[in-house]
């Protein structure tokens, strides 16, 4: 009797067992597809990586719209958008950490990212309350402020903001801010759909320490119109504009309107540090930098030192602010009666970008400054795609805006931006009426572009009429090009004797438009980067190659009177011996090893070269070592590669002649 029974509890129990076994192998199964359909895409699975030092300078790819790519579970829903998943964790992402989302959420992480693209479910984990630390410098945190400062509006416009993400941007301006000094909060909503946004928004706000107020567009506008209301609203003597993904850390309120206080011509930056798209965690960034615009206008940051404004402090004052020509656009203070008497914004630009560059340029011509103060840190997630829709298409919208900005303020440096950026013609000014705005800097009686480069930003890199502007080809002697520009060259008087650039520029602007109309662009070889895929802020070797008809290729150059080489986003022609010394050519390795590069300007001694209009040569005016042009084998590839290389100047040899061909950029 007894032994069945055991028995049959045995076989119980191994029946039990092997379906654990089986149920537990199922899942692993599960866990393991699950895997590996994340990992075919490894920039959906891992939406970017934490910033590195590059990447602090956040760019805004203007041509690539962001379109899901419909991840495996189908597109997402009215469902998906609205509900708020918000679940804080205490200390999660305390001190500005990164949150770490648990492995079973990775799926839905991924899923989510692409509604704001950023990490939606990190930020959903945070706290709204988060503490960051204090990033100011000694000098920053010692800097006592008087108690009679201005105070101010806060304005914050959304479109479909997640609200995590929102509240905690609203939280950290009231949690950080002198009580004394904040007005009120103002929030815009440029027609959002979200529906946590409506009622539930309205009656959070409510019950906040800090008077807040919500106005809504009636139709999606973009964020100049959606500023513009929340201006028209707003009692603060000074306006402080922030996106609605930012931190402000400690201190960030007093030297804004310290400045403010010091001069109301002044609209003033704080330092953007970097809130992570990917895991929110928070990131200093150099105080010492500045913002400009590329030749198509995309603003870019800048790090070469920068003369401090003086204030009314001490001279070498490290709490002093330092001037830029750009701003970002985002985050900024400017005393209220000043934005209006400054003409506002152009209420005319839609949705996004553009008004960052014409309030740029309007500050500026028009007799105010721009600053950044080293001593204000806000943090804002910086993103690689945008998530929202652009009626009216985003390349029609962009490069519209563009044109405003262009036609109203830069004189006859807008035809080059309309002539050298995609989507930009010179029939762009029929599209616009900017009347109102060319009224306005009538009116206030602005200075000319030309004053904005000369003095506000001496180092830029656009043309000017003292400067050359085009390709430089390689004078193999066979092109009609080149042997039309070699024939015209040594048929100059007195060609030996001068070794002015400027002689130069004169000379061959006499021929522009026959070397202009003689280039073919198969057969001629223009001065170029080796490759076209790294970044452009990255050094680069040099080559010649097919020439091309647009802009990107950074086949363009402009060279100053003084002998700098400059191409786009601030990339110039530079001598940079290897480390070791001597010149590998590609034999080794890759090519970086040359001692010719395209790198970020610096206006220093190895960025200046001479022209010899008799022998055609270009020179490194400290070395006196030519541009040369050698094959080499790159043992990675195999590949023969022409690289440009600085030797031994030899009057004879064809591979050291250079010709300029000059490119038209005004009427
Ligand atoms: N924004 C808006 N309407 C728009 C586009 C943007 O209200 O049509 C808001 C957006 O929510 C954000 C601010 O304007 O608070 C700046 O936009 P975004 O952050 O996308 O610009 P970025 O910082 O990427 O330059
Ligand atoms: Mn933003």
């Amino acid at each position: 009797m007894g032994l069945p029974f055991q028995k049959l509890k045995k076989l119980w129990l191994l029946y039990l067992f092997l379906l654990f076994f089986a149920f537990f192998m199922f899942a692993i199964s599960i866990n393991l597809y699950v895997a590996s359909i994340q990992n075919t895409d490894p920039q959906q699975s891992h939406p970017k990586p934490a910033p590195k030092r590059r990447s602090l300078w956040p760019r805004k790819n203007i041509v690539a719209h962001y379109i899901g790519k419909g991840d495996i579970f189908g597109n997402m829903t009215a469902d998906d958008y609205n509900i708020n998943q918000f679940k804080p964790i205490e200390n999660e992402g305390a001190d500005g950490r990164p949150v770490v989302v648990p492995p079973r959420d990775r799926f839905r992480m991924q899923r989510f990212f692409r509604l704001n693209s950023f990490n939606l479910l990190a930020s959903d984990r945070i706290p709204l309350n988060r503490t960051l630390k204090d990033y100011r410098t000694p000098e920053c945190r010692d800097r006592k402020y008087t108690k009679n400062l201005p105070n101010t509006s806060v304005i914050i416009v959304f479109h479909n903001e997640a609200w995590s993400v929102l509240l905690r941007t609203i939280t950290s301006v009231i949690n950080r801010s002198p009580k004394h000094l904040l007005k009120e909060i103002i929030l815009v909503d440029d027609a959002s759909d979200r529906t946590y946004l409506k009622r539930q928004l309205e009656s959070y706000i409510k019950v906040l320490a800090v008077p807040t107020r919500l106005y809504r567009m009636k139709e999606r506008s973009g964020l100049v119109p959606a500023r513009l209301m929340g201006a028209q609203h707003a009692r603060g003597d000074v306006l402080t504009f922030l996106d609605a993904h930012c931190e402000c850390s400690r201190g960030w309120l007093e030297p804004l309107l310290a400045r403010i206080r010091e001069s109301r011509q002044v609209v003033i930056c704080p330092v953007i540090d970097i809130i992570s798209d990917d895991n929110f965690s928070y990131t200093k960034t150099f105080e010492n930098h500045w913002g400009a615009f590329n030749w198509q206008l995309s603003f870019r940051w800048f790090s070469s030192e920068r003369k401090r404004s003086t204030t009314e402090s001490s001279v070498k004052d490290l709490t002093a602010p330092i001037a830029t020509p750009g701003m970002a656009g985002g985050l900024f203070a400017i005393d209220r009666k000043y934005f209006y008497e400054m003409g506002s914004y152009d209420s005319e630009m839609r949705v996004w970008g553009g008004e960052n560059v014409e309030m740029s340029f309007r500050i500026w011509q028009c007799g105010g400054r721009i600053e950044i103060s080293p001593c204000s840190h806000v943090g804002h997630v910086f993103r690689s795609s945008t998530p929202y829709t652009f009626p009216g298409g985003m390349s029609e919208v962009l490069t519209n805006n563009l044109a405003r900005a262009a036609s109203v303020w830069m004189d006859d440096w807008q035809y080059f931006v309309m002539l050298y950026t995609s989507g930009l013609t010179l029939g762009a000014k029929d599209k616009i009426n900017v009347t109102e705005r060319v009224a306005l800097r009538e009116k206030l009686k602005c200075k000319p572009f030309s004053w904005y480069l000369e003095h506000i930003w001496p180092e830029h890199f656009f043309p000017a009429p003292d400067r050359f502007f085009g390709k430089i080809i390689w004078l193999d002697g066979e092109t009609e090009c080149a042997q039309a520009y070699s024939r015209h060259m040594k048929n100059l008087p007195g060609r030996a004797l001068s070794r002015e650039w400027s002689r130069a520029f004169d000379e061959i602007d006499n021929k522009a438009a026959e070397f202009t109309s003689l280039i073919d662009l198969e057969r001629d070889k223009c001065l170029r980067p080796l490759r076209d895929d790294v970044p452009r802020s990255s050094l680069q070797p040099v080559t010649v190659g097919d020439c091309t008809s647009h802009a990107q290729t950074m086949d363009m150059f402009v060279i100053t009177p003084k002998g700098q080489i400059m191409t786009n986003d601030n990339v110039c022609l530079t001598y940079r011996p290897p480390k070791q010394g001597v010149i590998k050519l590609l034999k080794n390795r890759n090519a970086t090893t040359s001692n010719i590069m395209l790198t970020q300007c610096a206006s220093e001694p190895s960025q200046f070269w001479s022209y010899d209009m008799d022998t055609q040569q270009i020179s490194h005016r400290d070395t006196k070592l030519c541009l040369t042009l050698k094959s080499a084998t790159n043992t990675r590839s195999q590949k023969v590669e022409k690289v440009v290389l600085s030797m031994q100047c030899d009057f004879k040899d064809i591979t050291q002649k250079w010709g300029l061909i000059p490119l038209p950029w005004r009427l």
